[in-house]
């Protein structure tokens, strides 16, 4: 399985410009305190996309769900700004992220069964999740968690597959994971 995700991810960094690191999952720390950070609704996603939390799920059985797959495909994508209060540069970054994580997400379903697929953020595949009307999810097999919302602390996984979580001045970096 490692040497197959190995294959993907290169063929990943070539067509999407990511750069990538693997992990064995019994090797990423989950931290369910982490959704505390969620709960203070920085975002104002929470309780208002059905992949924020609450309405993901509870941490224990994310967690537990995760620890069903083997490996973690950790990748990154980063981002320049003009400086470092470029908000709208962050913004821009954070939506060509998406969309590459979406096509990453439809290679992954493709290639591995089942993959668990996790990005930066709350789901933006709809203009406006289902859950602020009170409504089901409109596109199950397109939404996307976060690695947060799975209690994954995005740094430390980055220092543990070897990748940087900070890349330079004048730059964002986004991540996103397939377990499989
Ligand atoms: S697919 Fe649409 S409705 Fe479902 S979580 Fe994502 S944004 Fe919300």
């Amino acid at each position: 399985m490692r040497n197959e995700l190995t294959s993907f991810a290169q063929s990943l960094a070539a067509d999407f410009s990511v750069n990538f690191g693997i992990l064995p999952v019994e090797q990423i720390p989950f931290c369910p305190e982490l959704r505390q950070a969620c709960a203070k609704n920085v975002c104002g996603n929470y309780g208002k996309n059905w992949m924020c939390p609450p309405l993901v799920g509870e941490i224990d059985a994310l967690i537990a769900r995760a620890k069903q797959r083997e490996y973690a495909l950790v990748y990154n994508k980063v981002f320049p700004l003009e400086d470092s209060f470029d908000f709208e540069g962050m913004m821009a970054g954070q939506q060509q992220f998406k969309q590459d994580a979406r096509g990453i997400a439809s290679r992954a379903r493709a290639a591995f069964p089942a993959p668990l697929l996790l990005g930066a953020g709350g789901c933006e595949y709809c203009q406006e999740c289902a859950a602020r009307r009170g409504e089901p999810c409109a596109s199950p097999a397109n939404a996307m968690p976060s690695l947060e919302s799975y209690g994954i602390q995005v740094s430390t996984l980055a220092s543990l597959c070897g990748l940087r979580y900070v890349n330079g001045q004048n730059t964002v970096t986004y991540f996103g994971g397939i377990l499989v």
